[in-house]
């Protein structure tokens, strides 16, 4: 081993932090492979409106209860192509990216185990989930009642000092204490399927919040409108659980075809009924071999589209509405005809909790051992170098799942 001068000046300084009580985590955790650590981080800045710029950063001292982590990749969110477009969150300058994945390659000495309880080790494949500053003693199993809606998450941060907030980068910050991160040990996911987590929870919770109505079940007919990665995953869930008679609607044939792939077994084309819904509901009801459906998801953020799905359900049914992620507009509906004399049970869906990550990795599981074309969900992959690409890609609709990857 070649003992320079540097190396012997950092292990002065390492040992000199140490005695100040605020260790670096060279000293925290002897097993981390220091000289694989750069001194420094790119992470994708969206600046303004359209435009992200890649920043170096150095990469702050790991604390006690601190992570860092090589990124692998991250997926485009519709949240991130929305931020991208108009700034509607106010982030602006921010680092993006929340769907990501990559490996722990050094940690602080406080930290034994993921927020499952699971043990973490250098080298372990992590997601991140929320963030819950105002209760960083929360665990995953008291949290049925908690969404998002009340926590913030890694890739939506407002800069600050530390700067490796998002997942469009090659490296992130999880840290650890009082801030209230969370993460997950995922190391025996695949690549795929790792950075497809975040949006399958999104579903998994749909599908938990439909089970509430009591309508759903394995023999159910179930109708899925709206074939974009939502859509998709939403098929992909309900074919895991057993439920085989889906009929997907979309106007892509291409998204169509993926459907059946993913398990439907009928689609509708709506540009096949230019004459009106009552035309589109005929079209469904000769999907279901003369039946409406029990059941029907309604994945698109289109107020139309969410007008028409109740002409879809059977007198009695269910409907989970949860294509809504942002404000899309008011939808015209009849309460008469389409909720009271129909007696729909209704629920709406929003992002997840903590406890639905869980579930999801066993989605995931289950979706690859019955042969569901996950990964092709992702259609398009850019280097973090293009990643304005990736989201206009993003927004042009022309692909599924877009990813940012560093691999
Ligand atoms: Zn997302």
């Amino acid at each position: 081993m070649d003992i320079n001068s540097i190396n012997i000046e950092e292990i002065v300084k390492q040992v000199l932090s140490g005695m100040t009580g605020n260790a670096p985590v060279s000293g925290a955790a002897p097993a981390a492979a220091a000289g694989s650590v750069p001194k420094t981080a790119h992470v994708a800045v969206l600046t303004e409106k359209e435009h992200f710029e890649i920043r170096e950063y150095p990469i702050p001292p790991v604390g006690d209860d601190d992570i860092l982590v090589k990124v692998e990749g991250c997926g485009v969110c519709g949240t991130d192509a929305h931020e991208f477009k108009r700034d509607p969150f106010g982030l602006i300058p921010v680092v993006l990216g929340h769907e990501g994945t990559g490996e722990i390659v050094a940690m602080g000495k406080n930290v034994k185990t993921d927020t499952a309880g699971n043990p973490v080790k250098l080298g372990d494949k992590i997601v991140t989930c929320m963030i819950f500053k105002d209760d960083p003693e929360i665990t995953m199993f008291d949290l049925n009642k908690k969404n998002v809606g009340g926590a913030d998450v890694y890739g939506l941060l407002p800069d600050d000092d530390v700067h490796l907030n998002g997942w469009f980068s090659d490296y992130i910050f999880i840290r650890g204490g009082s801030f209230g991160s969370t993460f997950f040990n995922v190391s025996d996911l695949d690549f795929d399927s790792r950075m497809l987590i975040e949006p399958c929870a999104v579903l998994v919770h749909a599908v938990e919040r439909a089970k509430t109505t009591n309508i759903l079940r394995f023999n159910s007919r179930v109708a899925v409108q709206g074939c974009g990665p939502i859509g998709l995953i939403c098929i992909a869930v309900l074919r895991t659980m057993g439920i085989e008679n889906i009929v997907a609607v979309d106007g892509n044939e291409k998204r169509l075809e993926f459907a059946r792939r993913m398990g439907a077994n009928a689609t509708v084309n709506f540009k096949d009924f230019p004459g009106g819904v009552e035309a589109l509901a005929g079209g469904v009801k000769a999907a279901f071999k003369g039946h409406l459906a029990d059941f029907a998801f309604q994945c698109t953020g289109n107020p139309v589209a969410h007008a028409n799905i109740y002409k879809f359900i059977r007198n009695g049914g269910g409907l989970c509405e949860l294509g809504f992620f942002i404000n899309g507009g008011d939808a015209t509906i009849n309460p008469h005809f389409d909720i009271c004399s129909k007696e729909i049970t209704t629920v709406g869906s929003w992002v997840y909790t903590l406890r639905d990550y869980a579930t999801t990795f066993d989605f995931l599981r289950r979706a690859k051992g019955i042969g569901l074309p996950m990964s092709d969900l992702i259609t398009d992959r850019f280097p973090l170098s293009e990643i304005n690409e990736a989201l206009k890609t993003n927004l042009a609709m022309t692909g599924l799942k877009i990813a940012v990857v560093n691999k």
